[in-house]
């Protein structure tokens, strides 16, 4: 190490012609003879992971850009690289079979924008939300939401399509029900019913601003979330700057932990059989990954009676497992705890000339980023006869559902993360300016947003009848069948337990995590988990649209063959 001003070295060779970075430029572009532009400090190609079978090199970016040739050899190494793994991929709940190009390649010369609401036109007058509409409306339908859209219908549904996948639609979510339940005005306020809000008996739900102020605990919300949630969740509590169960708990309540006295809070609510018995909720346990719902129950009681109102995130297709959480049950018992303190109907003051509005004291949201786009055509094949059982209902015939997310590139297939979010028209926050500059309000997260994402959503659903979702659906979940029998022969033969196992109605397999070469042949996902003190790397696969028969065979002989399950390997 050299001091602050230390030389940097100028023969690093760079770009695919490997021409030290600096020999690169013109006349036009240096000053002196020197780019005005910062040089490597060290040797990048040393510095990074490598990518087996494509070289850096040949992608590093020099001053004088690519010549056609270096271009065309890049771009070919490259395709044919994430043309194979994608083939491969068995390990995410990710959608491989996708049919897009000849139709909408000409949309990637548009500059389409979809910023602002979804149904206002805006400004941008060359975006999709036409389509975006439709899409959303197909959404509302499946998940039973009253619709279309409208800003006069405060039970009618709204929502937009992310840019992001479900994480953003998580954190949208818990914005939403942070505002909400903090008692920020509602962009369509619903006037308190008889009793006015000065009539005496409504005192105790009534929360007038002055309380906001004060800090009081009825508008300091707590979420709380399985030990099986996906980590965006957690991460948006984080960015939220939310109090999750075990912070509010340590900070307010220490060695009053409701699952154990004296245990410490946990982060997390257990999963339904799955717990380790530490207590830590950390994902541990073999359960099949669905919340405990009477340990849920335990901690919406401590909390509600203390009078906090919670958030509730539940999973309806969990991450890792697939889990479809009983959505209906717990929801119904947050409300019906809710309700037993006050935090059913919450007349909230805030602040503002206009009648009272009429809240809950609650929010539940579903994570569904696989199974709210699966799970409702399993449904439906259940209904035909196709299928002997399907998951739990979910959706907005739940009166307590608050929220809904879902990931496009998941079960649908999306070239890139797309999403929907989902709530109803009266849950909806006052955004923090109407944005002349947009034309639109200002209701969504991004400014700019993703237009050709609801184009792709729009094709895949414009493609396809009910009829064909309701057998793609079928197909997959006979395939995840497939997958486990035969990975369970294979535990059978090899005389080892592999830890084979598949939580109810999931596409998800799971089994002891083998190879890293293996991991990487078939982008498999890895989780570690503790059951019963002990650690067992896991990996899963899941039984996507794109994943065949022949697929899963090649994946189990590689599984069979000797070494598959090295111990060395199976920790990096
Ligand atoms: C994939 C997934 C997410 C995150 O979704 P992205 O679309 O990757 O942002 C959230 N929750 C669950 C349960 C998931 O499976």
């Amino acid at each position: 190490m050299t001091g602050p001003a230390r030389s940097v070295p100028t023969d690093i060779p760079f770009g695919p012609a490997d021409v030290p970075w600096q020999k690169a430029f013109s006349g036009l572009r240096t000053l002196d003879g020197t780019p005005t532009v910062t040089p490597p400090s060290s040797d990048p190609r040393e510095t990074y992971d490598d990518v087996p079978g494509i070289p850096y090199a040949g992608f590093q970016l020099p001053a004088c850009a690519l010549t056609e040739e270096q271009y065309t050899e890049a771009e070919s190494l490259l395709r044919a690289h994430l043309q194979r793994q994608c083939r491969n991929s068995v390990g995410f709940q990710l959608n491989g079979d996708l049919d897009y190009q000849h139709r909408l390649a000409p949309y990637l010369d548009l500059p389409v924008n979809n910023a602002g609401d979804p149904y206002r036109t805006g400004s941008v007058t060359h975006n999709t939300k036409i389509l975006e509409r439709a899409v959303l409306d197909y959404f509302a339908s499946l998940w039973n939401a009253r619709w279309p859209h409208r800003d006069d219908d405060p039970e009618s549904y709204w929502g937009y399509t992310l840019t992001m996948g479900a994480s953003e639609g998580n954190l949208y979510a818990l914005w939403n029900a942070r505002e909400y339940l903090s008692g920020s005005p509602l962009l369509h306020p619903t006037p308190t019913p008889t009793p006015g809000p000065s009539a005496p008996g409504t005192a105790r739900n009534t929360l007038a601003a002055a309380h906001r102020e004060q800090g009081s605990d009825s508008f300091h919300p707590v979420v709380l979330f399985s030990a099986d949630t996906h980590y965006s969740v957690t991460k948006a509590t984080r960015l939220l700057g939310l109090d999750t169960m075990r912070s509010l708990g340590e900070r307010r309540f220490p060695g009053e932990n409701p699952l154990g006295r004296g245990t410490p809070w946990p982060a997390a609510v257990p999963s339904a059989g799955g717990a380790d018995g530490k207590g830590d909720g950390d994902g541990d346990g073999d359960g099949d990954g669905t919340i405990d719902v009477d340990r849920l129950a335990v901690i919406v009681r401590f909390f509600a009676a203390r009078g906090f109102p919670v958030i509730v995130n539940l999973n309806y297709g969990s991450a890792f497992k697939g889990a479809y959480d009983d959505v209906a049950s717990a929801a119904r018992m947050v409300h019906d705890i809710c309700a037993e303190h006050g935090l059913d109907e919450r007349h909230v003051d805030h602040g503002r000339p206009g009648p009272t509005d009429v809240r809950t004291g609650y929010w539940v949201h579903v994570d569904g980023a696989l199974g709210a786009g699966y799970a409702p055509y399993l449904q439906m094949a259940h209904q035909a006869g196709l299928v002997a059982a399907a998951p739990p209902l979910f959706d907005f015939r739940l009166p307590q559902i608050h929220s809904i997310t879902t990931s496009g590139h998941k079960w649908m297939g999306t070239p890139w993360p797309c999403g929907v979010y989902m709530t109803r028209t009266r849950l909806q926050m006052l955004p923090p300016a109407e944005s002349e500059y947009i034309g639109s309000a200002d209701t969504t997260f991004g400014g700019s947003r993703n237009g050709f994402s609801p184009l792709v959503m729009w094709d895949h659903l414009a493609r396809r009848s009910y009829d064909d979702q309701i057998r793609a659906a079928v197909e997959c979940d006979r395939l995840a069948r497939y997958a486990h029998d035969r990975l369970r022969d294979l535990q059978a033969e090899s005389g080892r337990d592999l830890w084979v196992a598949r939580s109810p109605f999931s596409l998800a397999v799971r089994f002891r995590r083998p190879s890293t070469l293996i991991v990487t042949r078939y982008s498999l996902s890895c989780e570690t988990t503790r059951v019963a003190g002990l650690v067992r790397p896991y990996a899963h696969l899941y039984a996507m649209p794109h994943v065949t028969r022949d697929l899963i065979d090649a994946l189990i002989r590689d599984l069979a063959a000797p070494g598959a399950f090295s111990p060395d390997s199976a920790n990096t």
